[in-house]
């Protein structure tokens, strides 16, 4: 028997709608490239939303073309966030970090229509734009007469010029709920770049979700700051749960250093904010020393890499905020656990309260977990045993977009590359990576890529990249080189050789020659084995 209730898509737009009917003086502020401080409401975003749309219409988009973003976190990037996707059309956003060569790969691959793009990224722009070859207008975020005079990009428009001529009225589309709404492109594993494409539906039970007291806890009375970036898998969801509860939002536009974060946190009376631990340590780095103090924050999110302890200590101890650990993947949504204690956990001394803290966290409804051993055997949760961890749930991908040879899918659950252990009350810890990536501040560094490059040097034999721990991005990359013989290649020279083929910020902090890199039988590289002999080993301090 059917049940009896409506029947109603889950949708980006209704979001927007909600947020200006229940709260549409709730506030957006933020933090401009233009350099000042721009205020207005969630009324505000939901006018300028409709006027996205009805600029995407007079553009001829059609439903489901891609219009990306390569953009810091603002209110024109969260117009962009229910415009788009609420006019049933696709929000790719790009990450500027990237190497212009996987920027141009990435977008032509999307098929990106429209690229709207901050003024920082200009150069960015004019540097890929020539081989973008599906893009048919680039719209700089900002105002005419800021547009510059012979940029060389053709079909250049200026965004505010673009929403001037257009309605604040709007008739969304009923799309279907698993229409999709966004993407997101993780560099996390071997081979070209992959993208998550979102749903609708996937969107706004993830919002639901993370809004939940035991996940991010989002209300009307929070001023939230991400800064985890919009190009980072939907800054984990923040703007959709904050349409949904009218949080304040706090955007720091290109400001992430340690004094311009702090400032804002108690400008703006911050009382969660979210990001990587690169962040919160330039953030410390720069509250110590000054003896300053938080006057609203009283929670942050840490996660996309490993929150180190004394980071959870001092959040706590020093400045009485709850750190709360997450994990999560781009292929996720990205939230997956959330580290927030039980009730018999309260009764804890410090140190095992601290024990559980570090962990990864325990499931979100939704997200389903279990850890395997190499024969895909499930494996007790009993805090001990390890294996590897694949999930399931609503906001999980089934395939990437455009995906080729089978589905990434072992049984119906996603591989996510990750080795954890997980314990009798469901807390999740990760031990270990079984994907040969990095990741540095946040951010993606392909190991195989950095090998490869060194390959393809002359005088290179054989190559090992590895990461080692590093006190402010967490981990960064180092070579190991085995030199064919007579060879008299110095670490120098190989570094310079990486300029110009990777990002900067990708091309590895050391080359450690060795004699030998140690396999396995299979001829597999064991990186492990390579660990442990560089055991003692100490990064040049750059
Ligand atoms: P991304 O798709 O860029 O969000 O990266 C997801 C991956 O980042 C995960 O599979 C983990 O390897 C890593 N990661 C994310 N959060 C954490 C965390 N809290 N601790 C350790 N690793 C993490």
């Amino acid at each position: 028997m059917l049940g009896l209730m409506q029947q109603q898509s889950l949708l980006i737009s209704a979001l927007i709608e909600f947020a200006n009917r229940h709260h549409a003086d709730g506030e957006v502020v933020s933090r401009r490239v233009e350099g000042d401080i721009h205020r207005y409401t969630w009324a505000d975003v939901a006018n300028r939303s409709r006027k996205v749309a009805n600029a995407l219409d007079r553009l001829k988009l059609a439903h489901g073309d891609r219009v990306a973003t390569i953009a810091w976190n603002g209110y024109r990037h969260l117009e962009l966030y229910f415009g788009v996707s609420g006019s049933g059309r696709v929000l790719h956003t790009l990450n500027p970090r990237l190497h212009p060569d996987q920027v141009v790969w990435i977008a032509n691959h999307a098929e990106d229509q429209v690229v709207c793009f901050d003024m920082t990224f200009l150069p960015l722009v004019q540097a890929v734009q020539a081989r973008c070859t599906s893009v048919k207008h680039w719209v700089a975020l900002c105002d005419k007469d800021k547009l510059p005079a012979n940029s060389g990009i053709s079909n250049l428009l200026s965004y505010e010029d673009l929403l001037a001529g257009e309605s604040g009225t709007y008739d969304w589309p009923d799309l279907d709920e698993n229409t999709a709404s966004s993407m997101c492109y993780t560099s996390g594993t071997t081979g070209h770049p992959k993208a998550a494409l979102y749903s609708h539906r996937s969107t706004l039970l993830h919002a639901y979700a993370a809004a939940l007291p035991d996940v991010m806890c989002i209300s009307a009375r929070d001023s939230i700051l991400p800064v985890v970036p919009m190009f980072h898998v939907n800054a984990w969801g923040i703007p959709y749960s904050a349409a949904m509860t009218g949080s304040k939002l706090v955007f720091p536009g290109p400001g992430m250093d340690g004094k311009s974060v702090y400032e804002l946190i108690e400008a703006e009376k911050v009382t969660f904010a979210a990001g990587v631990p690169t962040v919160w340590q330039m953030l410390l780095g720069h509250m110590k020393p000054a003896n300053l103090r938080f006057s609203t924050l009283k929670r942050t999110v840490i996660g996309g890499s490993a929150c180190p302890p004394a980071m959870i200590d001092s959040f706590r101890d020093d400045f009485g905020v709850d750190v709360l650990h997450a994990w999560g993947m781009t292929e996720m949504s990205p939230l997956g656990t959330l580290c927030t204690l039980k009730n018999k956990h309260l009764e804890l001394p410090a140190e095992a309260q601290m024990k559980l803290r570090m962990k990864q966290g325990r499931s979100i409804f939704g997200v389903d977990m279990k850890i395997v051993n190499e024969a895909g055997k499930e494996l007790p949760h009993d805090g001990k045993t390890y294996g590897d961890l694949l999930v399931k749930g609503p906001w999980i991908i089934r395939e990437y977009f455009k995906q080729e040879g089978p589905s990434p899918l072992v049984e119906g659950w996603f591989p996510t590359g990750d080795v954890a252990t997980i314990d009798e009350d469901g807390f999740m810890q990760i031990t270990d990576r079984s994907k040969d990536v990095i990741k540095s501040g946040g951010e993606w560094i392909s190991s195989i890529d950095i090998e490869n490059i060194a390959m393809a040097h002359p005088a290179v034999a054989m190559a090992a990249c590895i990461g080692m721990a590093h006190p402010k991005w967490d981990e960064r990359p180092i070579v190991c080189v085995v030199k064919k013989s007579d060879s008299t290649l110095t670490s120098q020279e190989l570094l310079k050789f990486y300029e110009g083929k990777t990002a900067k910020w990708q091309i590895p902090d050391d080359v450690v020659f060795v004699e030998a890199i140690p396999l396995g039988a299979t001829g597999k590289m064991l990186k492990t084995k390579l660990r442990e002999q560089l055991a003692g080993y100490q990064l040049p301090s750059i």
